[in-house]
């Protein structure tokens, strides 16, 4: 079975398949994080298999074990690579965990290359091995070049008969108008917070204060969510969290939460870029959203707090912050090694309650 919230998503293609009203190509827009390569692959497995039961691949036939044995002749999956990754032929796969994988991690670093497109062309016209049409996921179809989309356009737009191509990307809007004009687009819809914690009471998860502020982080998506509390993300944050209160509340210096936010153990950071930037714009969201009455049992971040301080830092410099954080957080590998404290020390010195307007006035009368 795939994941709950990946169900209606996957009753829509079948429908349409069962029904002989789907095209030739499908696009499925999903947020990394929510298993929409599964949902990918199931797809490309109902329409390869010999018998389908209902709406489910039959487990069966010659295509289905096949496909489960990641050795099908007619299905491949393109993945979104570096040169690297690239140069090993590791981004041409028949392996659908590798496809899981790469839609999930949804690295904007990475790129779908311009000779997988053209191999895949050529792949989808050649006759199917099994005799049962093919079938063709691109993982992160939005890291196509426009160059490299526009050079396989008709390939997408008009694929060969008995032919399957499913993209992934994260919206519609990220992929070229005319590639989406002729396609059955699905959307995949957020879990609720009930499937969401199921899904990590599934991984071993099963604490649901920390599930919570896993989940806040990545907004909802339950694999990323259980990835990040896997690696231990979460203590982390809690602990980041407080200094940063303490900073903006003028309790404590705020080198001391520069330090905890930039802390190297060995060669590595101890919060990784992504972590660290997730963390800031989750703990900005949060107090905007106390700001605007949220009540405080409903931020997973902030919920342990006592924010009658914190929250008089004003909703202007949060949003401003917003804008900025970009700044603060970009991977700038030609600034000098002081710029990132120098920055982060800036940024968080804006956001101190004692430089509020107001205060001084204080002080002053
Ligand atoms: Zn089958």
């Amino acid at each position: 079975m795939i994941e709950s919230w990946l169900q209606e998503a996957y009753r829509s293609f079948a429908d349409a398949l069962l029904q002989g009203r789907l095209p030739g190509s499908v696009i499925l827009a999903a947020r990394p994080g929510v298993r929409g390569g599964a949902l990918a692959a199931r797809c490309a497995k109902l329409f390869l298999c010999h018998s389908p039961r209902g709406a489910e691949p039959c487990g069966e036939c010659r295509s289905c074990r096949m496909f489960e044995e990641n050795s099908h002749p007619d299905f491949a999956a393109i993945l979104s690579s570096n040169r690297e990754s690239a140069l090993a032929g590791a981004d041409f796969v028949r392996d659908v965990e590798a496809l899981l994988n790469n839609a999930d991690n949804g690295d904007r670093r990475l790129a779908v290359r311009i000779e997988n497109l053209r191999r895949l062309s050529t792949f989808l016209t050649e006759s199917a091995a099994a005799g049962h049409g093919k079938a063709a996921v691109i993982a992160n179809a939005h890291l196509m070049p426009p160059g490299a989309a526009n050079a396989v356009l008709k390939t997408f737009e008009e694929p060969p008969g008995g032919t399957l191509i499913i993209m992934l990307a994260p919206s519609f809007a990220s992929l070229l108008p005319t590639v989406v004009s002729r396609a059955f687009k699905i959307r995949i819809p957020e879990a609720t917070p009930a499937q969401a914690q199921e899904y990590l009471n599934s991984q071993g998860l099963s604490d649901p204060v920390q599930n919570a502020v896993a989940l806040c982080l990545c907004g909802n998506a339950p694999v990323k969510a259980a990835q990040l509390a896997q690696e231990g993300a979460v203590p982390l944050t809690q602990e980041c969290v407080s200094y940063l209160a303490a900073a903006l509340c003028n309790q404590a210096p705020v080198d001391k939460a520069v330090e905890f936010l930039l802390a190297r153990k060995g060669k590595d950071p101890v919060i990784s870029l992504t972590l660290r930037e997730l963390i800031l714009r989750e703990f900005l969201n949060e107090l905007l959203q106390y700001k605007a009455h949220t009540p405080q049992d409903k931020l997973p971040l902030l919920g342990g707090l006592d924010l009658k301080l914190l929250c008089q830092v004003p909703a202007q410099r949060l949003f401003e912050a917003q804008r900025t954080l970009r700044f603060v957080c970009d991977q700038q590998p030609l600034i000098p090694a002081r710029a990132p404290h120098a920055l982060l020390r800036t940024w968080l010195d804006s956001l101190r309650i004692a430089a509020a307007p107001g205060r001084f006035e204080v002080h002053s009368s």
